[in-house]
């Protein structure tokens, strides 16, 4: 089934890759593509045909992803008789075998940082303790306010802030980012600017393409230098101008776990007075103990002048469970810029921090007791063996022939690409084997985030092993053309009109709440009616 959308997603991939010889970048070329496609698309026959190639590889990701077991059935309506506590531990128990996927093996790339037992123990024990608890009501609950306050403080230190910086507990990466972008939109209003821009590196999280979005904001992408992969700065500097509100870098990046130029763009930042933003939500709490592990790095936080603001995710190398994150400011006043208050409203004067109201109290417990079971020791050995292990892999790859790697990673990401075949290939070739790594696009490449679960024994050599035999058996054939998920990818990426994989990506999400055992058909044929 999904090679044979392979081989339909490949012809039009060459019919398009001979239209459109270019990846979609903003400008002349890309306009003249989208208004053609459009045109295409609207001939009955043509557009139809696109529209059912996409939707039947919606239709293979939601039959992967949304696929029960034999004899399963959905919840459509609440029990009329609440089950006791047995009967929910013994339902839940279904749920459990839905996954296939061997996480716990160290099979996939980043997504589970820690897997730790004991900590797991640890954090079910305090989660229980402050399960009821909201810093929404800190009067109510002064020891979880207690718990931020200090998360907030001991992050400010690791990130040499000063005695003036602070910051606030979010509720992931993603809030941290939208937080920060809000807080310099605001700025920038009072600086008299109406339309704030965003200037960032191509590679920057799509969570500011989201803030931008949410904000009325304008992302303005810079190039990066496509042998380091780092932000190019001289065409950052072209791109400053009286709208820009705010300036970032990645420390990594996520696509190819790159250190941005921080000490270069800070320059630029304190040059143009503007704020600057450096996103270490991915590797904040590796690098902070970097120096501690014997793996120097040039200097990305508050040390360095003219970096107004840091994003680090406690939920990703903090260890700490999903639902945290935090975003720290040199001084008061950015945070100011953050906070909302409704002054009159007729429930009360509202004033709150950050995107939520009421706020999981029993998760920012939880981040807390995992710092201080991790300690400063347990975070500078964590580093090691994780930055020890990215290295091996590293240097690995380098010696296999067909493959190359991105730039020179610094931290845990490692990004492999090719010039002699479709590195979807391997992307496909690796599935097989039981592994889940990311796929990234413009330019096509695979990465693999390293975490602790890759730092147990054998499991580093077992992926090189893999990736060394299946490189093989792909060279001795590289031209052949690729199937499956990867064509799927290899499609996505050469459609000018981006609408169109927008338009395709709400199926995805629309799969994600379906209760339909059998929806899949159905779906099919709405695509389909809805195209003509
Ligand atoms: C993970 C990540 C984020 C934000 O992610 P969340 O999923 O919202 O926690 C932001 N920036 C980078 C570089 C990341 O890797």
């Amino acid at each position: 089934m999904l090679s044979q959308t392979g081989l339909a997603c490949i012809c039009w991939f060459c019919l398009n890759t001979a239209l459109f010889p270019f990846p979609p970048l903003a400008g002349l070329v890309s306009r003249i593509q989208k208004r053609f496609f459009k045109i295409i698309r609207r001939i009955p026959f043509i557009g139809a045909s696109i529209q059912a190639q996409l939707n039947k590889a919606l239709d293979d990701m939601s039959v992967s992803i949304c696929s029960l077991k034999n004899g399963m059935s959905y919840m459509q309506t609440l029990p009329k008789l609440g089950l006791s506590q047995e009967d929910v531990l013994e339902k839940i128990k279904e749920y459990d075998l839905l996954s296939e996927v061997q996480w716990q093996k160290g099979m996939v790339s980043g997504t589970v940082y820690s897997g730790d037992e004991k900590l797991t123990d640890l954090l079910v024990k305090v989660y229980g303790d402050f399960a009821w608890s909201n810093p929404l009501h800190p009067e109510i609950f002064p020891g979880v306010r207690k718990m931020e306050a200090e998360v907030v403080r001991m992050a400010c230190t690791l990130f040499h802030g000063g005695p003036e910086s602070c910051g606030t507990v979010t509720s992931g990466g993603t809030e941290s980012i939208l937080m920060a972008c809000k807080a310099y939109r605001d700025m920038a209003h009072d600086r008299g600017i109406k339309h704030p821009e965003i200037v960032a590196p191509m590679s920057v999280h799509a969570a500011f393409d989201k803030a931008a979005h949410y904000f009325g904001m304008k992302l303005i992408h810079v190039p990066l230098d496509p042998k380091t992969m780092t932000v190019n700065v001289k065409v950052m500097r072209r791109f400053i101008s009286r709208n820009t509100a705010m300036l970032v870098c990645s420390a990594p990046q996520f696509p190819h776990g790159i250190m941005d130029p921080v000490e270069e763009v800070a320059q630029l930042a304190l040059r143009y007075c503007v704020p600057f933003h450096v996103d270490a939500c991915l590797g904040g709490f590796l690098i902070a103990f970097m120096a501690k592990a014997k793996f120097p790095l040039a200097p990305f936080d508050f040390r360095v002048k003219g970096v107004t603001s840091i994003s680090a995710d406690t939920h990703k190398y903090g260890y700490a469970p999903k639902g945290s994150s935090v975003i720290l400011y040199r001084e008061q006043k950015y945070r100011h810029y953050q906070y909302f208050v409704a002054p009159d409203w007729q429930g009360g004067i509202y004033a709150s921090p950050s995107v939520a109201g009421s706020r999981p109290g029993g998760i920012i417990a939880a981040c807390w007791a995992t710092m201080m079971y991790m300690g400063e020791d347990g975070y500078v050995d964590a580093t090691r063996k994780v930055i020890e292990i990215a290295r091996f892999i590293e240097a690995e790859i380098r010696k296999v022939d067909g493959v190359f790697v991105f730039g020179k990673p610094e931290v845990s990401v490692v990004a492999l690409g090719s010039k002699v075949f479709d590195i979807f290939r391997l992307s496909n070739a690796l599935t097989s084997k039981g592994w889940n790594l990311n796929t990234l696009q413009f330019p096509s490449s695979i990465h693999i985030c390293v975490t602790l679960l890759h730092t147990k024994p054998g499991v580093a050599t077992q992926f090189i092993r893999d990736v060394k035999e299946q490189v093989a058996i792909i060279m001795k054939n590289p031209k052949e053309k690729t199937t499956g998920m990867g064509a799927i990818y290899g499609m996505a990426q050469s459609i000018p009109d981006r609408s169109m994989v927008t338009e395709v990506s709400h199926g995805f999400l629309d799969c994600l709440y379906s209760t339909n055992v059998h929806s899949s058909e159905q779906r099919h044929l709405n695509g389909i009616s809805k195209a003509q």
